[in-house]
């Protein structure tokens, strides 16, 4: 009984804080929204004069579905610029607000049930949820990301929608609805899996063949590598599955009129292809990196993942010598699923050499991947990789390595995609 009364006594002050920042937040967001009306008044009119131009209401009001299973009327204009600047009359109403819970994908009803039970919220123009769908992030799921918005910070919020907006300038164009929904897409004379991270798991982990699937992540440090190259563009063209990895292939997929799915790097990867080895009775064979970091690596993974099964592990600096006695310590492992850590374009030579005397299932190259869930390398912060920018805290880290292929290939890849064309084109 004392338990109890101390216990209600405790969290209705609690409670009471909670509602009463939360009143705080609306409040502000509306004096924010009404003094953003006032600035934007000019566009407004300009918007309200099109449609009396031609006839037809000014607005809009479309019924929208938030991931709580909860309607909200939005307005939008119907004619001019920035229409979805109407959506500010929605944030004054406190109908909406700039930060809440987004409107693309809904939540199972039970999950929408708990999250109601436990939180006051209100859908949002900006989310968690859609910054990582933009960017194509896979590292958290939409329940999880949804309860990191319910309980942000008014600091992570303003954060959350400097970045939304940063985001849409860079990787959102008007023409996205016309981006067509291709799963595999030509780009640089290569056929792209434009798949989800679910759908790339499915391709690693089945087989139906009796000679090892090869699977390539193509980034732009490939493509700059295959078009100086065309040995090794050739190389490429030979796996069975290229998966597109990182932000500059999300900008080409764009630019060649599709609309990106997942960022299927291996880095965010590993995790789900963890979870699915150990449903599927799968092994895995960690070859590469520097001598300790494989091995490295097996004793993080089993640790997180306790019953996965790795096979065996072995550094990246074998000399050719000693190759077939590799290739024998692998298929000894009977492994299934080998991933090869030993950067382009040393991997997809080895892979493509050796394919044919390798027992396993699939074989995947996975670059620096072993770096970093050794703890070798540090993986760059969340609001680094939220807006598409991981390749700035690797340059940091490798200045020396790295200068080349991030300040001179980046912007080099960029003027091959928007100025050449290549990317639909795939020649030099
Ligand atoms: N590496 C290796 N053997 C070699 C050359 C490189 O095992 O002969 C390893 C190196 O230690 C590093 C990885 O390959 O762990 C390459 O990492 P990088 O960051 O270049 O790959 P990325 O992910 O950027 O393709």
């Amino acid at each position: 009984m004392k338990t109890i009364s101390y216990l209600t006594l405790r969290t209705i002050p609690v409670f009471a804080l909670l509602s009463k920042s939360t009143v705080k937040v609306n409040l502000v967001n509306r004096s924010f929204s009404a003094l953003l009306i006032i600035c934007c008044m000019p566009l407004m009119a300009l918007n309200v004069l099109c449609a009396f131009y031609k006839r037809t209401p000014a607005l809009s009001t479309i019924s929208k579905q938030d991931a709580l299973g909860r309607t909200v009327s939005l307005q939008y204009f119907n004619h001019g610029l920035f229409k979805q600047s109407a959506l500010l009359f929605n944030v004054v109403r406190g109908e909406l607000n700039f930060s809440g819970v987004h409107f693309s994908d809904s939540l199972s009803c039970a999950k929408q049930q708990k999250i109601n039970q436990q939180y006051n919220s209100t859908a949002g123009i900006f989310s968690f949820y859609d910054l990582h769908k933009i960017i194509g992030l896979v590292a958290a799921n939409e329940e999880q990301l949804l309860i990191k918005q319910l309980n942000s910070t008014l600091l992570q919020r303003q954060c959350l929608i400097a970045k939304s907006l940063l985001c849409l300038l860079f990787y959102s164009n008007n023409d996205d609805k016309k981006l067509k929904n291709n799963k595999i897409i030509n780009l640089f004379d290569l056929n792209i899996a434009n798949v989800t991270t679910n759908e790339a798991i499915n391709w690693i982990t089945t087989h139906h063949s009796f000679s090892p699937k090869i699977g390539f992540y193509i980034n732009v440090q490939s493509i700059n590598l295959g078009l100086k190259s065309s040995k090794f563009m050739k190389q490429l063209q030979q796996a069975d599955a290229l998966f597109s990895d990182g932000s500059g292939m999300r900008l080409a997929t764009k630019k060649a009129g599709y609309q990106p799915t997942d960022n299927n790097n291996g880095t965010d990867m590993l995790p789900h292809l963890c979870n699915r080895c150990i449903e599927k009775d799968k092994s895995l064979f960690l070859l590469g990196a520097k001598p300790g970091v494989a091995l490295q690596t097996s004793k993080n993974l089993t640790n997180t993942y306790p019953e996965l099964l790795i096979a065996g592990v072995q550094h990246g600096y074998t000399p050719p010598a000693d190759n077939d006695q590799l290739i024998t310590q692998i298929n000894e492992s009977h492994c299934d699923i080998l991933l090869v850590a030993l950067g382009s374009p040393i991997q997809e030579s080895w892979i493509l050499e050796n394919r044919s005397k390798l027992k396993c299932q699939t074989i995947l190259a996975v670059g620096g991947l072993f770096d970093f869930y050794s703890g070798e390398i540090s993986r760059s912060p969340l609001w680094l990789r939220e807006l598409g920018l991981e390749w700035v805290w690797r340059l940091i880290q490798e200045p020396k390595n790295k200068f080349y292929r991030y300040v001179v290939g980046n912007p080099l890849f960029l003027f091959r995609v928007y100025f050449l064309g290549l990317a639909t084109k795939g020649e030099k």
